[in-house]
């Protein structure tokens, strides 16, 4: 499975607008992150993991040439504000795209973007086919998810474990019972927004805590807010972590 870290920032963004401080000024490649996102592909199926502001330019950069699925975290704007630009994936597959996403958030969206489900000007097919993810595990086209839900402040948020991958979206709290499903893993990211508490996420040091229980073989921070300096957190994180950036891509 090869995935691509398509986008590794936090809501803001990286930098982030009118801020001066190190990062955010910093010429490093590395240290401007667009909002999140994340690419996976096996064989001939690629899945698209939300839908943030700045997509289009992420599909770009990665040379992806379609995205037979969509899988939705959860509703916050910052992975959903960039669903227009799916419009173009289902005129290029010629039929509704199939769209993951748990009731609530499907619910949420519908009412956002109710375009986008109905007819539309263009064609009596409806750009996004809702797929309703529950807690039961499912395959697509040859991929194998296995949805894993936790908690992002009060809000239910859906990630999922493929075979040896897996990641938690924005993450703030997790059962004993969903950390035991991603028992085994060889890869994890984990949405690692802050490094003080935060109601809403985990902070850093929590989140390296959860990494060394769950114990893969490799983990990547990703989210990562403009507090996040890239060579100083890859220099002070265990050898086995290390922050994600825009681009990057691996085979799990
Ligand atoms: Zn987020
Ligand atoms: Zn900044
Ligand atoms: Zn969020």
């Amino acid at each position: 499975m090869k995935v691509i870290f398509s986008g590794t920032g936090s809501s803001t963004g990286t930098p982030q607008l009118f801020c001066k401080c190190k990062v955010c000024l910093s010429e490093n490649e590395k240290n401007k992150r667009s909002r999140f996102s994340l690419i996976i592909s096996e064989q001939d199926t690629t899945v698209l993991v939300d839908t943030p502001f700045e997509l289009r330019l992420q599909l770009l950069r990665a040379g992806i040439e379609k995205i037979d699925a969509i899988w939705i975290t959860h509703p916050h704007s910052d992975h959903i504000a960039g669903i227009d630009d799916t419009r173009i994936i289902a005129f290029k597959n010629k039929e509704s795209i199939p769209f993951f996403a748990d009731a609530a958030t499907m619910e949420t969206i519908k009412l956002k973007y109710p375009y986008m489900f109905g007819e539309n000007e263009y064609s009596s097919t409806p750009f996004l086919k809702p797929e309703i993810i529950t807690s039961k595990p499912f395959d697509f086209r040859g991929i194998s998810f296995l949805p894993i839900k936790h908690l992002h402040g009060s809000m239910d948020v859906c990630s999922f474990r493929s075979g040896n991958f897996a990641f938690l979206a924005d993450v703030s709290k997790i059962s004993e019972k969903e950390v035991g499903k991603l028992k085994g893993v060889k890869v994890l990211s984990v949405c690692t927004t802050v490094k003080q508490p935060h109601y809403k996420h985990m902070e850093l040091e929590k989140v390296i805590k959860l990494i060394q229980k769950i114990d893969p073989k490799r983990a990547y921070l990703t989210h990562m807010n403009h507090h996040f300096e890239y060579d100083e957190i890859k220099s002070s994180l265990p050898p086995d972590i290390e922050p994600a950036y825009d681009g990057l891509e691996i085979i799990v």
